[in-house]
C-alpha cells in the first residue's frame, strides 16, 4: 500500500501466476509449460535475428508472422492478430469488443485472468455456473449479453465442446462478439478457426505458449473477420505499437512454418495424458476428461491441499486453485515429461 497510489491500482486483485521456483530439480507440473523443447528452426531465427538491426523498432504491424498464421490456417492477413502472449490479445479483446452496456457473460470456473480484466476494465459482467459434472452448457450462454467469453477446452477444468456446439453458441448471440480461446485446442480439440469466414462475431484467440512450447517468448494471436482485427488494432495502437520484439517474430514465425515438428509433441501428450489418468484412477482420484494439456483431479479420501503440501516436500509442484468451493478439493495437474510423470506417479504412490 502506498498513499501514492491511484484509486485504480488499490481496488486491484491482481492474477496471481502459477510459481516459477529458483529451485532447478524440481518437478514443475503448475502451469501448463510443455515438456518438449521449441523447434530448433525457433531458436535459429531467433539468433539470425539478432543483429545491428535490433537498433530499429520491430514492424509495428507484425505482418510477415500474421501472413505466415493465415496462410497456416487459411484466412487473410488481415483476419489475423498478434500480441505479446495471448494474455494481452485477450486484454486488447475485452477493451475492443467485450466492453458493453450489457453484461460480458463467462464460466463461474474458468481461467483466472478473465475477472482480473473486467474489473481493470471496469466490464460489467456476470459468471454462468457450470454443470454438475463441471462441463459448459452453451444454452446458458444465450440471451441478454454483451459478449461471451470462454476458453475451449476450459480452464482449468479440460473440458472440451465440441465444434457443432460453439455453432450453436455463435447462432445464439449474433449481434455479440463471442471469443473463443482456444490456449489448449491442439491437445484433442477441434478448432473454431475453420467457422471465422461464416460467423462475423466470431473471435478465437490462441497461443504459441501450450502446444508450441513457447511461453517464454510471449506471443499470442486472434483469428476472426477483418472488422473484428481492425478494433483490436485500434487498442494496440493506443497502448503499445511495437509488442512483439525482433527475435519474438523472427521465432513466432519459424514455429509456424515448421509444420513437421508441431504434431509429435501434441500427439505424446495426448498419450501420457490418457496413461497418466489410469494411473491415477488406480491411486483412486477421480477426474475430468481433460482435453487439456494437465489433468483436473480429486482424491476420494485425501484432501487437495494436502497432497500438494505433500508432493510439495517431495519435490513434485502442482497448482491447487482455490477460488472457488465447488473445484477447491482438486489439483490441476500439467502432463510433464515421461520421467516428470513416473516422479509424480512415485510420489504419489507414497503419499496415498
Ligand atoms: C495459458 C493460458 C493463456 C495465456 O497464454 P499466454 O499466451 O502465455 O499469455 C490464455 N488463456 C488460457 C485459458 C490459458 O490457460
Amino acid at each position: 500500500m502506498s498513499r501514492f497510489w491511484s484509486k485504480l491500482a488499490h481496488g486491484l486483485k491482481p492474477y496471481v501466476p502459477g510459481e516459477q521456483p529458483s529451485i532447478t530439480n524440481l518437478v514443475k507440473l503448475n502451469t501448463n509449460e510443455n515438456p518438449y523443447p521449441p523447434s530448433p528452426k525457433v531458436l535459429a531465427a531467433m539468433a539470425g535475428a539478432m543483429d545491428a538491426d535490433l537498433r530499429l523498432y520491430p514492424d509495428p504491424s507484425c505482418g510477415a508472422l500474421r501472413q505466415s498464421l493465415a496462410d497456416y490456417v487459411g484466412l487473410q492477413k488481415d483476419q489475423v492478430f498478434v500480441g505479446n502472449g495471448s494474455d494481452e490479445v485477450l486484454a486488447h479483446a475485452f477493451q475492443a469488443l467485450l466492453k458493453q452496456d450489457e453484461p460480458l457473460i463467462f464460466p463461474e470456473i474458468t481461467y483466472g485472468f478473465y475477472p482480473v480484466f473486467v474489473d481493470l476494465f471496469g466490464i460489467n459482467h456476470r459468471a454462468v455456473p457450470l454443470a454438475p459434472d463441471l462441463s459448459i452448457l452453451v444454452s446458458d450462454y444465450a440471451g441478454n449479453n454483451g459478449g461471451v467469453i470462454l476458453p475451449n477446452p476450459n480452464a482449468p477444468t479440460g473440458c472440451l465442446l465440441p465444434l457443432q456446439q460453439i455453432r450453436e453458441l455463435l447462432l445464439a448471440n449474433p449481434d455479440r462478439v463471442v471469443v473463443i480461446d482456444e490456449a489448449y485446442i491442439d491437445f484433442g480439440g477441434e478448432s473454431a478457426v475453420a467457422l471465422v469466414p461464416e460467423f462475423d462475431n466470431l473471435l478465437v484467440v490462441q497461443t504459441f505458449s501450450k502446444s508450441r512450447s513457447l511461453a517464454g517468448l510471449r506471443v499470442g494471436m486472434a483469428f476472426g473477420q477483418a472488422h473484428l482485427i481492425a478494433g483490436l488494432e485500434r487498442v494496440k495502437n493506443s497502448f503499445n505499437p511495437y509488442p512483439l520484439s525482433r527475435e519474438a517474430l523472427a521465432g513466432a514465425q519459424a514455429a509456424v512454418e515448421d509444420v513437421d515438428y508441431f504434431n509429435m509433441p501434441c500427439q505424446a501428450i495426448i498419450e501420457r495424458r490418457q496413461q497418466l489418468s489410469q494411473q491415477l484412477l488406480e491411486l483412486g482420484f477421480s477426474m475430468t476428461d481433460s482435453k487439456a494439456n494437465f489433468v483436473f483431479v480429486e482424491h476420494e479420501r485425501l484432501a487437495a491441499a494436502e497432497i500438494a503440501a505433500a508432493l510439495r516436500e517431495r519435490g513434485v509442484i502442482v497448482r491447487h486453485l482455490t477460488s472457488h468451493p465447488s473445484t477447491v478439493n482438486r489439483l490441476r495437474i500439467s502432463i510433464g515429461s515421461e520421467s516428470e510423470c513416473e516422479a509424480l506417479v512415485a510420489a504419489l504412490r507414497e503419499i496415498i
